[in-house]
């Protein structure tokens, strides 16, 4: 027989191997959003044959979610629909409701092995949704990507005793052990839902849910979908009388309005003006906790961000400085592109604050320095830069993929810069790596 403690133990030596090279997911630039929202994964659908009751009904009528600062965006959004869920920092009796990224899944899943509670455990987010058979091995239940309509209607299904089979979205075990999915939900629309309860918990405000670039180290995309879905200017209007800073979510925020291939700049000043136009707000745009892609970075969009933003930097996704490496990874960007956004950030007085991946799968010292060359040019220009080390995400190519060592040489020279005031984040994969900050 197959115990929570085997499975435990086989998901740590699983991902022991990259754990040592993952610390900080959240650090992943494109992953932020995707690692913060319960979204949709549009897995290979498996055949649903029939929906037997799963192994646990609720016998109490708590429902809580399991809240830490990590999962703060995601709770955000649902907690409004389920109005009469609390928030815990330790599991308790009733329905628990968990959102997690891969970082935190060995000490989410050891948690509610040793919960001790009469609970039924739901999870969601980015690494439920990207492997929900090794996350029912501790849960009872997975929400399959967006949350807003798939977990009311679980929770509402499991304090009524009806059968969990019919809520579309979700993943869960037979009696028997195997693992069935219920028929995918369609995405929702971001207008039906709001952002937050202003009274609860707030998140910036989400412009734009998903992606139809496919980079391969990306989540956003296979979770999300690749159809960019837009909130309206009304709903974000109503959503932003809640801040004075007024901060957003979307994997490109210069593609708001957009099919995120082809700008509409028309649609982001219309939204911009519109801010504007609220008294004693400061707007920051195409910054934390979103960013822009380089080739959408224009004279047009800086002007934007000059005329109506508060931010005086934009961040943006270089990853690599090597065109090899941009082809595989599928950025569907050149070199060329990260180096006339930075030029075009700074003629219009913006700070570039661009972000690098190392570590991806075939990357060649050679390749690595490429991109050693390209920060060094950001930095003497005034730009900053911000390193990460590939993580390898559940539901995307590079799931099973081995990221690359940085070579010795490159990461002195990334140290150095790191010493400098130059560099930020992490590139380093050994046990002793060490998170590198400006002075
Ligand atoms: S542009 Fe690439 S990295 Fe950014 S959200 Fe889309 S797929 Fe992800």
């Amino acid at each position: 027989m197959v115990t929570k403690t085997h499975c435990f133990t086989a998901y740590i030596k699983k991902y022991a191997k990259y754990h040592r090279f993952v610390q900080d997911i959240n650090s992943q630039p494109i992953c932020l959003t995707a690692s913060n929202l319960l979204v949709i994964l549009k897995p290979p659908m498996m055949p649903t044959l029939s929906f037997e009751r799963p192994v646990k009904k609720v016998k109490k009528m708590d429902v809580n979610f399991r809240y830490s600062k990590k999962n703060s965006y995601s709770f955000a959004v649902l907690s409004p629909l389920l109005p009469e869920a609390g928030f815990t920092d330790s599991p308790r009796n009733g329905v628990m409701i968990y959102s997690f990224t891969t970082l935190q899944a060995a000490k989410v899943f050891r948690e509610v092995e040793n919960a001790g509670t009469d609970s039924v455990f739901i999870a969601g987010g980015p690494h439920p949704s990207g492997v929900p058979e090794e996350t029912l091995e501790y849960f009872d239940y997975v929400v399959l990507g967006e949350g807003e309509e798939t977990l009311p209607e679980l929770v509402r299904v499991l304090l009524q005793g009806g059968d969990p089979g019919n809520v579309k979205g979700i993943a869960y075990k037979k009696p028997g052990g195997e693992v069935v999915r219920t028929p995918e939900r369609p995405h929702v629309n971001l207008d039906a839902y709001p952002c937050f309860d202003p009274q609860k918990l707030r998140a910036p405000i989400e412009i734009s849910r998903g992606c139809p670039w496919g980079c391969r180290y990306c989540q956003t995309p296979r979770l999300f979908g690749r159809e960019v879905r837009h909130r309206s200017v009304d709903s974000i209007l109503r959503n932003a009388q809640h801040y004075n800073d007024l901060r957003f979510i979307a994997s490109n925020a210069f593609a708001y309005g957009s099919d995120g291939i082809r700008p509409r700049f028309d649609k982001v000043e219309k939204l911009l003006s519109a801010l504007h136009t609220l008294p004693d707000k400061k707007i920051f745009f195409g910054t934390f906790p979103s960013e822009v892609r380089p080739e959408f970075v224009t004279d047009e969009s800086a002007e934007l961000v000059r005329k109506y933003c508060t931010n005086n930097s934009l961040s943006l996704g270089a990853q690599s400085g090597s065109e090899r490496i941009l082809k595989e990874i599928r950025r569907g960007h050149t070199v060329e592109d990260s180096i006339a956004a930075v030029e075009c950030c700074l003629e219009h007085e913006l700070v570039p604050a661009v972000d690098f991946i190392f570590g991806f799968p075939t990357e060649t010292e050679e390749d690595q320095e490429k991109s050693l060359d390209l920060v060094r040019w950001i930095s003497k220009k005034g730009g900053t830069v911000r390193a990460h080390y590939l993580t390898p995400l559940p539901g995307t190519p590079y799931e099973s993929a081995v990221p690359t060592d940085v070579s010795d040489k490159v990461r002195r020279e990334l140290g150095k810069l790191a010493l400098e005031g130059k560099l930020t984040g992490y590139w380093e994969n050994t046990g002793n790596r060490k998170r590198r900050k400006s002075g």
